[in-house]
């Protein structure tokens, strides 16, 4: 196959990371998002699509198309590594407030940064994604209009299914100014959409990520709760990390029962992640089109123990310089000592490796005549003809055994 006609040749050729944007493009009685039996979000057609709107669909959809940091975006002072992508400067960095680092991922850079936008009222509310209040397993996304909105519901890294842009449009239709924090999949569909719906810069006034190693599958989730012999609808608290850095995995039932898992035997081996087949073919999951993206700062790539919370800050734009200098200003984010991008690359091994393969990888899937992601501005051609012939050969074969299992 070699085009898309319809919204399920998305879904079903692993394309689709169930952001929700398609959703929210045609209202959720064109279209209904449901957990697949593989644990993914996907979109299913309720009504037909117009093609007018497929159309408009297809000109966002981040299963795709993904470009790089818009051109307008780049600053004259601007930095470009190949692998990284454009940036401004790198620092150590995490909120000021003690309660939001330790509760937070890793030094709880974004949450610090969306406090900011909220209580120097640059925004009226911050468009993220939270623990589902009901499942706790499961994460929706949320429109928080306080500290008190923003912080009580788990906003932290939610590794499993998310569709954080399923209220895009009833965000924009507020008419209010705000700011998004997603993954780097959700922001470049939110570039997508600027190109065709003025109100995006005009209204989406902060686009905020953090560096993604992918979103697993929901089965990863429920295989955790079942080796404690504990069902969905018992759960009370489900976490993925926070509450330390990286904290544990935790769950607690509504009778008080508590488990959790040390990160590292959680994460383990990449190949035990089980990721969406969307990430394994990530062109861009470093942000590079957002204003911050922010990571994890563990030498090497993995914890060696807990800490107190210490993000690096990719600074990709003016507007997210400015954003970070202020916050630092006004208190509310520390701003540690200046990275190079040798640090970046010790602390996220696994992203190099990526970006250096995802073009071996799409190039394996076109070899099958089966569809991939379309690309622009994000230099993977690039390093492809850097590598190896092995590596490319490995990384194109690679992908024909896992393209099997989409
Ligand atoms: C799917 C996923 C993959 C990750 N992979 C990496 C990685 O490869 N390298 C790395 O350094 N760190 C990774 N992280 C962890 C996280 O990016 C870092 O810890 C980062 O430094 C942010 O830390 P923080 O303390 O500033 O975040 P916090 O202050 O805790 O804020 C987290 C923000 O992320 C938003 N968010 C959480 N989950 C989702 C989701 N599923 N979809 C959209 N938005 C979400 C929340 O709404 C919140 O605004 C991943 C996180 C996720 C959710
Ligand atoms: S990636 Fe997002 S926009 Fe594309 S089909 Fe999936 S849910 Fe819809
Ligand atoms: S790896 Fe890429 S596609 Fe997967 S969740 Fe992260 S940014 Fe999205």
């Amino acid at each position: 196959m070699t085009q898309i006609n319809k919204l399920s040749d998305i879904v079903d050729n692993g394309l689709c990371i169930g952001c929700g944007l398609c959703q929210s493009i045609t209202g959720k009685d064109s279209i209904e998002i449901t957990m697949s039996p593989k644990g993914r979000l996907e979109p299913k057609e309720l009504k037909k699509i117009t093609p007018d709107t497929f159309g408009k669909i297809l000109n966002v959809c981040p299963g795709v198309i993904v470009e790089g940091l818009p051109k307008e975006q780049v600053d004259t002072k601007s930095k470009h590594n190949l692998v990284w992508g454009y940036y401004l400067s790198l620092f150590y960095s995490w909120s000021t407030d003690k309660k939001i680092r330790f509760e937070s991922s890793t030094g709880g850079l974004l949450n610090g940064l969306s406090l900011y936008l909220l209580e120097s009222e640059k925004v009226k509310f911050i468009l993220h994604t939270v623990t589902d209040p009901e499942k706790p397993m499961r994460s929706v996304s949320k429109l928080s209009y306080n500290k008190e909105e923003l912080l009580n519901s788990n906003s932290c890294s939610r590794y499993g299914p998310a569709s954080p842009l399923d209220r895009f449009h009833e965000a924009l239709n507020l008419n209010e100014p705000f700011a998004f924090v997603g993954k780097p999949c959700d922001i470049s569909a939110i570039r997508q959409l600027s190109k065709s719906d003025e109100r995006v810069n005009k209204l989406c006034k902060y686009l905020l990520t953090l560096v993604c190693g992918g979103s697993t599958e929901f089965t990863k989730s429920e295989d955790f709760i079942e080796s404690f012999k504990v069902k969905e609808e018992e759960l009370s608290i489900f976490r993925y990390r926070g509450f330390g850095n990286p904290g544990k995995m935790y769950i607690k039932t509504k009778d008080g029962r508590e488990h959790d898992r040390e990160y590292n035997s959680f994460w383990g081996e990449e190949s035990t992640w089980r990721v969406h087949f969307r990430c394994k073919i990530c062109p861009d999951a470093i942000g590079e089109s957002s204003d911050i993206a922010a990571l994890d700062t563990w030498r090497g790539g993995s914890p060696k123990g807990e800490d107190e919370g210490f993000n690096a800050a990719i600074i990709r734009t003016k507007k997210g310089s400015d954003l970070f200098h202020e916050a630092v200003n006004a208190g509310y984010i520390k701003m540690g000592d200046q990275l190079e991008i040798k640090d970046i690359d010790d602390f996220q091994p696994h992203q190099v490796n990526k970006k250096k393969a995802v073009y071996a990888r799409h190039e394996g899937m076109r070899k099958q005549n089966i569809l991939t992601v379309k690309t622009n501005g994000l230099r993977i051609k690039e390093l492809y003809d850097l590598n190896s012939k092995e590596f490319n050969l490995k990384e194109e074969e690679g992908i024909g055994i896992r393209v099997k299992k989409i």
